[in-house]
């Protein structure tokens, strides 16, 4: 049978009833789709070469990808407790940091869980190398979203889980958005509303080399997460598509739309005649006709009239927020995209975010995958 029509989905409300129900599959070693406050995750057992299996196949996610395992929030363990208690638990390793890297670990722990920051840390012995595609390494983050909390503390193992979507598709931020993309797939999807924060977590390394890197930006500021650190973070640089990734987050075609998305080079209001035109020779390669733009901010009645005047066409607009509220944007983007996507417009344009700062660093980071940049024309 082909995954595509071995499960007819249900959707479970994330109430006691529907959390039970959902760690019963999961004991089972079957997957399942669950809220967290940063995407949905498609989970399973993380100590089970089975359900990590499941969760590959129902994706196709390539073997090479690893997932993010999620723990639950123990009571009042803190720090090194904390990291004792996943050596004990199987899901870290002791060795192979040194000493002063565990202790900034411990710290970024403290702050940061339960919430959106993922570390990834020596690999413990129960979790099997297909979760973390052959590496030596685990990435583990403790979710905050209290069905993902409620779940994982009724489970005797942690939950690998991935982002609930087909794999280089736009993740998912409500129920409805996974059964757009694994409707047949997966047997449950726990229905916890639409998600707080709308990117996923920030990914974050510690070095031997006594830095920590910033693998994936996220909903966890690199600001924030270099506060507490008390440096910036060592960044990741991007890894080409054709190249074999070390982590395949990184990749850069991701979160990619169905139709072509072009980011513009400035801002709405900034666009020269010249931009018009690059627009309008994009417009001209594609196989459908119609075009719709992303903006960041809600731009007055008259900048998008001229740009409609000198497009000679109508477009249509979907806005990430009245003001530029990162926050806001964040938690609309993948939104945004899929109904854009969905709306028929056969070009699609996005304005350039608006600086890199806070969580714009990683909106910028998830459109930059999603889109490529206008060429100008000459
Ligand atoms: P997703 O959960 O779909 O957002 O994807 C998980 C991402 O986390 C992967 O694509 C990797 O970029 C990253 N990741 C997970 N585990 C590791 C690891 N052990 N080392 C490096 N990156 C990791
Ligand atoms: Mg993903």
């Amino acid at each position: 049978m082909s995954p595509a029509s071995a499960f007819s989905t249900r959707v479970v409300a994330a109430d006691e009833a529907g959390i039970e129900e959902t760690a019963a599959i999961l004991r089972e070693d079957g997957i399942a789709a669950i809220p967290t406050e940063t995407v949905y995750g498609l989970a399973g057992n993380a100590f089970s070469f089975d359900a990590a299996a499941k969760i590959f196949e129902a994706k196709d996610r390539p073997s090479f990808d690893p997932l993010i395992v999620h723990i639950p929030p123990p009571p009042r363990a803190v720090g090194k407790r904390l990291i004792k208690w996943l050596w004990d638990w199987g899901v870290i390793h002791p060795h192979g940091l040194p000493v002063t890297q565990w202790g900034r670990v411990s710290a970024l722990m403290d702050v940061f869980w339960p919430g959106p920051l993922t570390i990834v840390l020596p690999r413990g012995d129960r979790i099997p190398e297909i979760v973390t595609a052959g590496l030596p390494s685990v990435g583990v983050r403790m979710p905050r979203h209290p069905a993902a909390a409620s779940l994982l503390r009724r489970l005797d193992f942690p939950l690998a889980a991935p982002s609930a979507n087909p794999f280089g598709r736009i993740s998912p931020t409500s129920a409805g958005d996974v059964m757009a993309g694994l409707g047949g797939r997966i047997p449950l999807i726990l229905d916890g509303g639409p998600c707080e924060a709308g990117v996923e977590s920030a990914i974050v390394q510690p070095l031997l080399t006594g830095r920590i890197r910033l693998l994936r930006p996220g909903a966890a500021t690199a600001e924030e997460i270099g506060r507490v650190l008390g440096e910036p973070l060592e960044l990741a640089p991007r890894i080409p598509v054709q190249e074999a990734p070390a982590a395949p987050g990184m990749l850069e075609n991701h979160y990619a739309p169905e139709r072509p998305l072009w980011m513009l080079p400035h801002a709405l209001p900034e666009l020269s005649g010249m931009d018009r035109r690059a627009m309008k020779w994009a417009i001209s390669q594609a196989q459908r006709s119609g075009a719709a733009v992303l903006a960041f901010r809600r731009h007055d009645g008259g900048v998008r009239e001229s740009l409609e005047a000198g497009l000679g066409m109508p477009l249509q607009w979907f806005e990430l927020s009245e003001d530029g509220d990162p926050v806001q944007c964040a938690r609309e983007l993948f939104k945004a995209l899929r109904a854009m996507d969905g709306s028929g417009a056969g070009t699609l344009f996005c304005e350039p975010p608006p600086g890199q700062a806070g969580l714009m660093y990683a909106i910028g980071d998830r459109l930059g995958r999603a889109s490529r940049p206008l060429p100008a024309l000459c």
